[in-house]
């Protein structure tokens, strides 16, 4: 493979499909992860109709074992990784008093000990590369807070915390890692909203609008490009200014 290759989770759909486009379209082919096969492979195809060289990789990134066997894959089929996007992501929202275990053990599983499992994994290929980067998708609530989500703001914090002490363990071997932090984003994850949920959302917003799926992919393919080279253990917010 002589093209760079890049690992996305959750690229089935919302931000993580823009992303893959995006960083398809930049020159990269993809490894595409998530657990609906057939989405993933039907996502694979229609990149492949656009000219992007695309894998479907269906893997639950909780699941250790899973993990492992997805970069046996990843080796066997491109032998080569140069950028991973740890993207994939869950809410099970709900007031403190109220959540439940398995919502808050479902919430970290997803979004933070997938981090660790899939950046672990990914190390001896990522090291390999002439410039290895790692981009972690958090959230502005990692940053803030937000209640009913004490679960995913303690991954989306998770997330960047883990980012910072890995961006130093690996800043002198040519890995960079950081990390992006979306606001409110049209997706369906934003899509359950009500009127009235989507209208306080905008209030906090000093830009007025929600995000796109693409303002986030395109802040992804910067940081994956040369022209990020010398930018490690960041945070940047994608948020039309929420949480500056
Ligand atoms: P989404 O539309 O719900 O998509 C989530 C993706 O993650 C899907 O492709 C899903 O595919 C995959 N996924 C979920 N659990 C997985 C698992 N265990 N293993 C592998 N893949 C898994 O979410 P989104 O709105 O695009 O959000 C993407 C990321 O951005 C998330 O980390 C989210 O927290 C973050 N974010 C979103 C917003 C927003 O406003 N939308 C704001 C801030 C941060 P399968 O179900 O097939 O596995």
């Amino acid at each position: 493979m002589t093209k760079p290759v890049a690992l996305v989770t959750g690229a089935q759909r919302g931000i993580g499909a823009a992303i893959a486009k995006k960083l398809g379209a930049d020159g990269f082919a993809l490894a595409l992860v998530a657990r609906s096969a057939d989405a993933l492979k039907t996502f694979a195809g229609e990149l492949a109709a656009d000219g992007i060289e695309a894998e479907a990789f269906p893997c639950d990134v909780s699941n250790a074992g899973q993990v492992e066997a997805l970069f046996k894959s990843i080796q066997e089929k491109f032998g080569r990784l140069d950028a991973v996007v740890n993207n994939a992501g869950i809410t099970r929202d709900g007031l403190l008093l109220r959540m439940k275990e398995e919502d808050w053990d479902s919430v970290i599983d997803i979004n933070l000990k997938s981090v660790f499992l899939v950046s672990k994994a990914s190390l001896r290929m990522l090291l390999k590369s002439s410039q290895g980067r790692i981009v972690n998708i958090s959230s502005v609530v990692g940053v803030t807070g937000n209640p009913g989500q004490t679960n995913y703001a303690a991954s989306k914090a998770g997330i960047i915390g883990f980012s910072k002490a890995m961006a130093r363990e690996y800043a002198g071997k040519n890995l960079a890692v950081n990390v992006v932090a979306p606001g409110f984003i049209e997706s369906d994850m934003t899509d359950h909203l009500n009127e009235t949920q989507k209208n306080a959302a905008l209030s906090t917003i000093p830009m007025n609008r929600l995000g796109t799926a693409l303002d986030v992919a395109s802040v992804v393919s910067f940081l994956v490009s040369p022209s990020a080279s010398y930018i490690t253990g960041q945070v940047l917010c994608v948020d039309g200014g929420m949480a500056m």
